[in-house]
């Protein structure tokens, strides 16, 4: 017998609307036996059944669901999600499928957008990396790396489950091949430019997918410019700009594996562009810039996510006032300003707020010219917010 989820009365649940999670304070009981990251049913005060999905009391999220049909969930309800998946990345990259035969990289696998929650899986020109990030997910870790064989017969696969976020759900760091070993630094073109991943030791999976058409959205503004890359990881933005034509762009970054990662890509590259690398905190690079009076033409501003949670935004929205304003003061007067934040917990409007008060406090005028968010491969779910993080800006600055 299938446990089964009962939802408190008297509350508006999100699950029944449409979301996938259920959390441990919406739920009055469990009935029946289950192990943790087994399948279950949810059902609401009065017992009709919302859907079936899996189980981990070791995590604020009780429940994913996975569907809301009464279907079994088994290694051919796995495939088939992921087969949807597929052919949705195959539809937006139709002249570029397979990603073995362009060098194109795509997120195959966006976790609760692909109806596959806890599910990540990236194809670099056909490496494929993936992770498993619940519990729930990764006992079906063998029906998605066979789903992945029979799909897309990739080049590799490489399991990058050493995410921290596996500690949440009482699962364990791990990362290697599965199955045949190859060299873990791949390349991949984006939209021109050629790029080395390294899907075993760089960031995440290795590349930040998500970046990957605002990279190319701002490619018009390159021509003949001096550019900072701030937060440049392996050079996503920087050697986009320079393809667009810049003239020189200095890079920051405070790991000094991916500023060689950069440097190796330069190299495969063409480009008439001047390169400097730093490895430093582009907090206080920033700073000195302003205080020496260096200017640049556009400077790109990528950092890391500073709130991790909805109880942090107050400290990082300071931090993103701090960085904004600091680039804010070293953009030429009639340049630009290209700015991210990846923080699910930022809202938009509180993101775009943060740069007016850095604007103000700079003495500048913003005019903004394009309001962007993830890839098309990272799609958001309407009414699933969680899968809505990423903002980026294109302002000129006046
Ligand atoms: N723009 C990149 C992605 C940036 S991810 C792309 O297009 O691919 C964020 C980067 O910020 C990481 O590479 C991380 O090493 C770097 N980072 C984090 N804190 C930093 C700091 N204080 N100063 C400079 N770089 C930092």
């Amino acid at each position: 017998m299938t446990a089964r989820v009962e939802l408190k009365p008297g509350q508006k649940h999100r699950v029944i609307t449409g979301h996938p999670w259920v959390f441990q304070t919406e739920v009055s009981s469990v009935e029946g036996s289950f192990e943790p990251g087994d399948v279950v049913d949810v059902v609401d005060s009065k017992g009709r059944f919302i859907g079936r999905g899996y189980i981990n009391p070791a995590s604020q999220i009780l429940t994913r669901l996975l569907t809301r049909e009464d279907e079994d969930i088994n290694e051919e309800f796995i495939i088939r999600r992921l087969e949807a998946a597929v052919l949705f990345r195959k539809q937006i990259y139709s002249d570029k499928w397979p990603p073995e035969s362009s060098g194109i990289g795509t997120r195959l696998v966006f976790s609760e957008a692909d109806f596959l929650p806890g599910l990540v899986v990236d194809d670099f020109g056909g490496y494929v990396v993936f992770q498993t990030l619940t519990l729930g997910m990764d006992r079906w870790k063998d029906a998605v790396i066979r789903g992945i064989t029979d799909l897309l017969a990739p080049k590799g696969i490489y399991e990058r489950n050493d995410a921290p976020v596996r500690s949440l759900e009482g699962l364990p760091e791990i990362a290697g091949f599965v199955g045949q070993p190859f060299d873990p630094l791949v390349e991949i073109d984006e939209n021109g430019v050629r790029h080395l991943v390294d899907v075993a030791k760089g960031q995440k999976t290795g590349y930040f997918l998500d970046q990957q058409e605002n990279r190319s959205a701002v490619r018009w503004l390159a021509k003949d410019k001096k550019v900072l890359d701030a937060f440049s990881y392996s050079g996503g933005f920087g050697l986009s700009l320079a393809k667009g034509g810049a003239g020189h762009v200095t890079a920051i970054d405070v790991s000094e594996a991916a500023l060689d990662l950069f440097q190796a890509s330069v190299k495969l590259n063409q480009l008439n562009t001047e390169f400097q690398l730093r490895a430093a905190n582009a907090f206080d690079e920033l700073r000195d810039y302003d205080r020496k009076g260096e200017f640049f033409d556009v400077v790109v501003l990528d950092p890391p996510a500073f709130a991790r949670s909805r109880r942090t935004v107050p400290r990082a929205l300071a931090g993103y006032k701090e960085i904004n304003l600091r680039a804010i003061k070293v953009v030429r007067p009639g340049g630009f300003l290209i700015t991210s934040s990846c923080s699910q917990h930022l809202l938009p409007a509180e993101f775009e707020g943060v740069i007016e008060d850095a604007a103000r406090d700079a003495g500048r005028v913003l005019r903004l010219l394009e309001r962007r968010g993830q890839a098309r491969d990272h799609p958001v779910l309407v009414g699933v917010p969680e899968t809505e993080y990423l903002k980026c800006r294109i302002y000129q600055v006046l």
